[in-house]
């Protein structure tokens, strides 16, 4: 009795684990490192403006990010993809993204209305990027620990043949510091608000250090038979139409805007709808010799405009209108409101540059060849012990007559 135990309940678990260890570490070998040059904050005389084409009548709601049922129920996901795409047309979506981890959808495939999109990443760091626009799901990851390095080559990966990356969740992932954002490059988007985390600092982060990046508000829901997390961070989008060519031009031009929703209703459906209805929303933002003038529907609490380091330029109280003057010193500005209701909305940033490529992205990551070699052989010593701890596993004798 005891010799089975000991097969079942620790050395066939030992040996599992040993295997999916050495397995998990050869996804390390190989793989590129880099010197992370400094980033350049934003600079130039020419302001970059998301908002110069847009046209106030023509905001789309929209969530890109929402899960349902998958892979046999082993990812996080309650419902269907029927109740899924239910909810979000109850209150009225114009674009509803079902983001599966490494899945696409086959909902609306072969229309021009086919939202191509899937979660990336299924490594214990929780580095997750929505991905828009891929031929096909790419399974590359890095199951357990991720560097800077691995982080970039994560991205770098994901955006080959993409229409665009949003960085997920930023504040949600493992291990992930604030500087990091000053050197990873190669996203369009960031979900500085989400069902997960709020990570409007690390966006911060982000344009302080020069990356071009707008918002995205997405639920990350999981269950959207669980009214609370329907509905609580939405994108609004400036496009005429919700055909998916459109759509990409205008999340890549930044004509977006983020709001976070409390829990309106409690789980009642009505006062959800009835709220979501009339959520606040902008009647006119213009950026004309130097000044930024934004006009809200509805007054409130606070009005703030952040620019380089996440520091407040202007705080207005009480008004639904405000207007500053970029100043010579402002690489960046946003503008945040928050209102009596507790919405908060946030825009996409006003920001400097040079040449004409104003969304092009700073290279800083520098392959090292001889960082690489180095990280190639620490790896490839953790693989030969492991796997001489298999065979010592394997090897070792059981036998019951030793007690
Ligand atoms: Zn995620």
């Amino acid at each position: 009795m005891k010799k089975i135990f000991l097969i079942l309940f620790v050395k066939i678990p030992l040996i599992i684990l040993l295997l999916a260890t050495t397995i998990g570490s050869s996804f390390y070998l190989f793989s590129p490192i880099y010197n992370f040059e400094e980033p350049s904050p934003f600079a130039g005389s020419k302001i970059y403006n998301p908002y110069g084409a847009i046209d106030s009548t023509q905001w789309k709601r929209a969530n890109f990010h929402a899960h349902h049922r998958m892979w046999g129920g082993v990812t996080n996901g309650g419902c269907s993809e029927e109740e899924l795409l239910k909810a979000y047309n109850g209150l009225n979506y114009d674009f509803i993204g079902i983001s599966n981890y490494q899945h696409m959808t086959d909902y609306n495939k072969g229309t021009e209305f086919y939202l191509p999109v899937y979660e990336h990443g299924w490594g214990i760091a929780k580095f997750h990027q929505l991905v828009f626009g891929a031929e096909k799901v790419t399974w590359k990851e890095y199951p357990f620990f991720m560097g800077l390095s691995e982080k970039q080559n994560i991205l770098n990966h994901v955006h080959e043949g993409a229409d665009l990356i949003v960085f997920n969740h930023p504040r949600f992932t493992r291990g992930l510091k604030k500087e990091d954002m000053r050197y990873l490059t190669g996203y369009n988007m960031i979900e500085a608000v989400s069902g997960m985390a709020s990570s409007a600092d690390l966006w911060d982060e982000a344009l302080s250090s020069g990356h071009a990046s707008f918002i995205v508000a997405n639920d990350d829901s999981h269950n959207i038979n669980k009214l609370y997390q329907l509905a609580r961070n939405v994108t609004f989008v400036n496009v005429n139409s919700t055909k998916y060519t459109d759509l990409v031009d205008a999340l890549k031009r930044g004509s977006t805007y983020g709001l976070k929703v409390p829990n309106f209703g409690d789980g009642d459906w009505n006062i959800k709808k009835a709220q979501n209805d009339s959520l606040p929303r902008p009647l006119e933002i213009a950026f004309t010799n130097d000044t930024l003038r934004i006009q809200l529907d509805q007054k409130a609490d606070s009005i703030r405009v952040i620019g380089q380091g996440g520091n407040a330029k202007l705080v207005a109280k009480d008004t639904a209108y405000i207007e500053y003057v970029m100043q010579p010193e402002d690489t960046y500005i946003r503008t945040e409101a928050r209102f009596a209701n507790g919405v908060d909305m946030y825009f996409n940033p006003l920001f400097r540059y040079t040449g004409d490529q104003p969304l092009a992205t700073q290279v800083l990551a520098h392959y090292s060849f001889v960082k690489t070699l180095l990280y190639s052989f620490v790896w490839l010593l953790a693989i030969l012990l492991q796997l001489f701890l298999l065979y010592k596993v394997i090897a070792f004798p059981i036998n019951s007559k030793r007690r």
